[in-house]
């Protein structure tokens, strides 16, 4: 039986913390499906075709597959067929958050089980909202993020120092 595993995020952008979770996953489970949450509630930088573009480019292997979905994740899980969650953890800090979430998520549906990932060293202090922020006042933001999106981080911050 394929061993298949979910990681959901808004991987707005996909770093390199995002990478390797989805490298190290690939050493457990025969394929990720990697799932880009669509939340009407942010305003992303980056719109899912792009999102989605990033992480197809990174991972061009058909063990890994880009989809996007809406609503509970568990409904997700369940339309899918797929009963394990992939997360990953940084700081102590992602620890309530994600402890609250995958209780919550097997109350849901006790038969869903969550697996987290711990971060690696160089990755600790990664994220999505700290890389904009970075590159937003032009910090470089190499080794960072995939190449891919360090350039179309800075494009799209070009155009709006420009504009404003
Ligand atoms: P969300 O909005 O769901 O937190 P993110 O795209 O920020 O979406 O993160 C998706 C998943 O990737 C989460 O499990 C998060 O903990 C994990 N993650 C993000 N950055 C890192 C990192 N630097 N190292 C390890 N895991 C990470």
């Amino acid at each position: 039986m394929e061993r298949i595993a979910i990681y959901p995020g808004s991987f707005d952008p996909l770093t390199n913390g995002h990478v390797s979770i989805i490298e190290r996953g690939l050493e457990i489970f025969d394929k990720i499906i990697v799932a880009i949450a669509i939340n009407v509630r942010k305003t992303p930088l980056f719109d899912v075709e792009e999102r989605t573009e990033f992480i197809r480019r990174s991972f061009p292997s058909e063990r890994v597959q880009v989809e996007t979905f809406e609503g509970l994740l568990v409904d997700y899980c369940r339309e899918r067929g797929v009963s394990v969650i992939l997360r990953g953890l940084r700081a102590v800090s992602d620890f309530e958050y994600e402890l609250q979430m995958a209780n919550m998520n097997r109350k849901l549906d006790n038969t869903i089980h969550t697996v987290f990932m711990m971060t690696e060293e160089s990755d600790f202090y990664v994220s999505s909202s700290l890389v904009k922020e970075v590159a937003r006042f032009g910090g470089r933001v190499e080794g960072v993020v995939p190449a891919l999106v360090e350039r179309r981080l800075a494009e799209r911050f070009a155009k709006s120092n420009e504009s404003s």
